[in-house]
């Protein structure tokens, strides 16, 4: 997945038109950067590559889920639906603003399960913020069809998963709004920045708006301009920005390296009976960042993830005992420990998930094992670590 592996003299040049000129901001100092704006050149080509009306850059991929979020009128009280298996980034982006994560399990598409979906909806609901984990998709249509019988958003965290597809539209651009991340570790990098996509209008002019103190980008006198409502300061910078561009310009490259080296792994992994594949919902296309499979019990798979660690496969991921990305150790949303105090309205309501039961969630999490798909690895290298997985898989499943 990692952009930064393929880091270049495209991603060079960029960064030296900006130092050229000295000017590291995104907005005004129009006479002195030489015609370049590097942020907005990013947004017109994100916007040509996700085939949205509208593209806004921030400073990360939680801001960008924050403001999308903000963008839509989210606060105080209202609930948002998201998976036990995502990047805390999901509930830190909804807390944030006083609104409150519902977690919500997932199924064989290791993203969020419509039928529990559904059953969480209510009466403060707001949105239901599907996350693309691991470069593959939620089943979009379902959880449309849902947002659209009970009036809900639809906000597609696509942080992991830039350049993969739903019935041939760009990932993040099938909801109202969609989220990237571009930081260090994601598929396309700009060392840390984040963007929202959306075709609605009012979110857009909402988004640009609050990610910059709520400035209202009118005229080219910035200590002029309005402030139609409070924001925050969500900004990126040209720099970042710069690298974006590059990266970007380079993002179909990388898509065809990851598919070529997820196709090997994949057919070499088929050959084992015991092995099967997260499923992937009818009219998606991967990105192909990660490769991820079940293995027949949570036992098994543990044995699995330890011996390809012991055997030297690294890069392989039992997310089930992950601090970052599975619920059963977020003990710090669990057990509340916040610096400050939190909202009331998040105190209220927010449910005691050290008491809930994600059993369906733990059923498939405990099985999986996601392999990351490098960049850099040559076919060949591809080939031998693939065959090494598959002895060291068979050998631990009939030992
Ligand atoms: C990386 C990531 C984010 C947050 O992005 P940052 O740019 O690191 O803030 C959000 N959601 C998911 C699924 C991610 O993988």
């Amino acid at each position: 997945m990692p952009g930064f592996e393929l880091f270049g003299s495209k991603e060079r040049k960029e960064v030296q038109d900006v130092l050229d000129s000295g000017v590291l901001m995104r907005y005004g100092f129009d006479g002195m950067r030489n015609g370049h704006w590097k942020a907005n050149e990013l947004e017109a080509a994100l916007a040509k590559r996700m085939q949205t009306q509208h593209v806004h850059l921030v400073s990360s991929g939680t801001a960008a889920l924050t403001v999308a979020l903000a963008s839509a009128g989210v606060g105080a009280g209202d609930e948002v639906i998201m998976p036990t298996f995502t990047f805390v980034a999901s509930f830190e982006s909804i807390l944030v603003l006083g609104a409150v994560p519902i977690l919500v399990d997932i199924d064989d598409t290791l993203t969020l399960d419509p039928f529990a979906v559904e059953k969480a909806i209510g009466p403060k609901t707001k949105v239901i913020m599907p996350v693309h984990m691991c470069g593959s998709m939620a089943n979009l249509m379902a959880l449309k069809d849902i947002c659209d019988r009970h009036g809900l958003l639809l906000l597609e965290d696509a942080c992991q998963a830039i350049g993969g597809s739903y019935h041939g539209k760009p990932l993040g651009s099938y909801g109202d709004l969609g989220c990237f991340s571009f930081d260090y570790v994601k598929t396309i990098t700009c060392g840390e920045g984040g963007a929202i996509i959306t075709n609605n209008e009012t979110y857009y002019e909402n988004a640009h708006q609050y990610s910059d103190h709520g400035h209202d980008h009118i005229g080219n006198d910035r200590g002029a301009e309005q402030h139609p409502f409070l924001g925050y300061n969500f900004r990126i910078s040209e720099l970042n920005a710069a690298v974006g561009l590059a990266q970007l310009s380079r993002l179909d490259e990388f898509l065809s390296i990851q598919k070529r080296n997820y196709i090997i792994l994949r057919e070499a992994l088929s050959q084992i009976p015991e092995v099967t594949f997260r499923r992937v919902p009818e009219g998606g296309e991967e990105n192909y960042s990660f490769l991820s499979f079940f293995l027949p019990t949570e036992e098994m798979a543990q044995k699995v993830h330890k011996a390809l660690g012991t055997k030297g496969v690294d890069a392989c991921f039992y997310w089930y005992n992950n601090n970052w990305h599975y619920y059963k150790k977020w003990e710090h949303l669990t057990q509340l420990q916040s610096l400050g105090n939190l909202p009331q309205e998040v105190k209220n309501v927010l449910p005691d998930y050290s008491q809930s039961d994600f059993s369906t969630s733990d059923h498939w999490m405990g099985r999986t094992i996601s392999c990351l798909i490098k960049l850099s690895w040559s076919e060949k290298e591809m080939e031998e670590r693939a065959s090494k997985m598959v002895s060291t898989i068979q050998d631990t499943l009939f030992n």
